[in-house]
């Protein structure tokens, strides 16, 4: 691991490959921004300014990440009849959205690609005048033979990670096989055309993520991050474009986040079917939940999403805001920072500064939590004060949960409202039945009073 020292004092400049806005995005695409916001949300903590910068490629990504095919925004607006700058709007605002419900803070910058033509037509003109990159019949290319160490750069991020020999379609217009298009020319039919020097056409989907991050960013900046898939082509190609232009290094600090799978198989968008955080909450599952899965695995060893883990997830949310309730009711709401810095809060910042150590991190929350449920006022509020502390980064909305009032969770509401159910058809078994399963699984006691059912936490017997 290699520590992090921002380019300017006191401030961290990071970039994100965003989204392309043809479809919704699943929770592998979420789950690779749930892993930069707790990135920015860690440099703040530690006191840094962040200046982040996430991109919509709403041109230009083709299907299957090579120069041949059609562009997924044409694919998109063809499925759904309307024309691409009506479903990237509505795609943006639904990935918004998501993020939203998963607490990822919103970029500070976030530039859509069909915004920034001039800037990506600008970039290529360097790189012609340069002579790393070459005008053919269909297109601009970049020239990969003027880039020594092209696609080699990014090896040691991922060591396991095999870029060399990746498919390459054959294309007489190019020099070598390996360049790659900064510019295509129209075809006909191309639902998004520009004016260029070389022609009406539209941008490759690499140059975008040059011009964008380098305009707001400039030249050289402290971090770029996206999923394990854009090691190659798409950071590689980054790299070799920014820095045959600028002739400055491009980036400081990679973050290449390890795939989500679920049930063990990867999830592809092409693939057809894919989990969307709207699945997921339509499961009965907090988003937060999720956020709490992710923050329980590593981001270098990638996410299994499996419903056993969501339900231990979902529990584990639901455990920590009945600790910090009841603690924040013994308190009568106040919480005390710790003299001195607290061994847990030490242990939580030093998980964070080891690579971003993120289930050790919840370990250490986990000890405040424990202390939490110390009957003892002085140690409730310092709990709370380091869990509220804790939560700038990971983001579950802790502070939320601590006034909230108590609330069945999914699971307990089934049972309750079936009891409900068999006590109104006077099927008396069954509801005694239920009522013991309320108390034995849940540690919830219900009472029926003449105005209705009522039910409190007791705690389960042995819990
Ligand atoms: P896309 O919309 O296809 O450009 O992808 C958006 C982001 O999600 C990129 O940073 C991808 O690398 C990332 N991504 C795609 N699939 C997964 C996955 N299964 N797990 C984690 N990240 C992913
Ligand atoms: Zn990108």
């Amino acid at each position: 691991m290699k520590p992090l020292v921002p380019l300017r004092h006191g401030e961290v400049g990071m970039y994100n490959c965003g989204p392309t806005v043809y479809d919704r995005q699943h929770i592998g695409n979420l789950y690779s921004y749930l892993v930069a916001d707790v990135v920015r949300r860690t440099f703040e903590y530690f006191g840094l300014r962040v200046k982040q910068v996430m991109n919509i490629t709403d041109v230009g990504h083709i299907v299957d990440d090579a120069d041949a095919g059609v562009d997924k925004m044409a694919v998109g607006a063809e499925r759904a009849g309307k024309t691409p700058l009506q479903i990237a709007d509505e795609y943006t605002r639904l990935f918004m959205e998501d993020r939203h419900r998963l607490n990822i803070l919103d970029p500070h910058v976030i530039p859509k690609a069909t915004d920034h033509i001039p800037e990506m037509i600008a970039l290529i003109e360097r790189l012609i005048a340069k002579g790393n990159a070459y005008v053919a019949a269909d297109g601009v290319y970049f020239d990969v033979t003027t880039f020594p160490g092209y696609g080699t750069r990014l090896n040691a991020e991922l060591p396991e990670q095999r870029v060399a020999g990746a498919r390459v379609e054959v294309n007489e217009n190019k020099r070598h096989p390996s360049d790659f298009a900064l510019w295509r020319r129209a075809k006909a039919g191309d639902l998004q055309q520009w004016d260029s020097p070389w022609g009406r056409g539209n941008p490759g989907w690499h140059i975008e993520c040059s011009a964008m991050s380098m305009k707001y960013l400039g030249e050289t900046f402290d971090l770029h991050s996206g999923g394990e898939d854009h090691l190659f082509p798409h950071h590689e190609c980054e790299i070799a474009q920014s820095e045959a232009a600028t002739g400055k290094p491009f980036v400081n600090y990679w973050v290449h986040v390890r795939f989500l799978r679920v049930d063990s198989e990867k999830m592809a968008k092409s693939k057809g079917g894919f989990v969307t955080l709207d699945d997921v909450a339509g499961w009965g599952y907090d988003p937060l939940a999720f956020r709490l899965l992710a923050l329980g695995a590593g981001y270098r060893n990638g996410l299994d999403f499996t419903r056993d883990g969501m339900n231990a997830a979902q529990s584990r949310l639901e455990r920590w805001r009945r600790t910090i309730r009841a603690a924040y009711a013994a308190t009568q709401g106040r919480v005390a920072e710790p003299e001195g810095e607290h061994v847990i809060t030490r242990e939580f910042r030093e998980a964070l500064a080891d690579d971003l150590n993120s289930p050790r991190a919840l370990a250490a929350a986990e000890k405040a939590l424990a202390l939490a449920a110390i009957v003892d006022t002085d140690e409730q509020e310092r709990a709370l004060w380091m869990l509220f502390d804790m939560d700038r980064v990971l983001g579950l909305s802790l502070q939320a949960a601590a006034a909230a009032k108590d609330e069945l969770s999914s699971e307990e509401r089934a049972v309750f409202e079936q009891r409900e159910a068999a006590r109104k058809s006077g099927d008396y078994a069954k509801s005694d039945a239920l009522r013991k399963e309320l108390l034995e699984r849940f540690g919830i006691q219900v009472k029926d009073t003449k105005d209705g059912t009522r039910w409190e936490r007791v705690g389960r017997k042995g819990a």
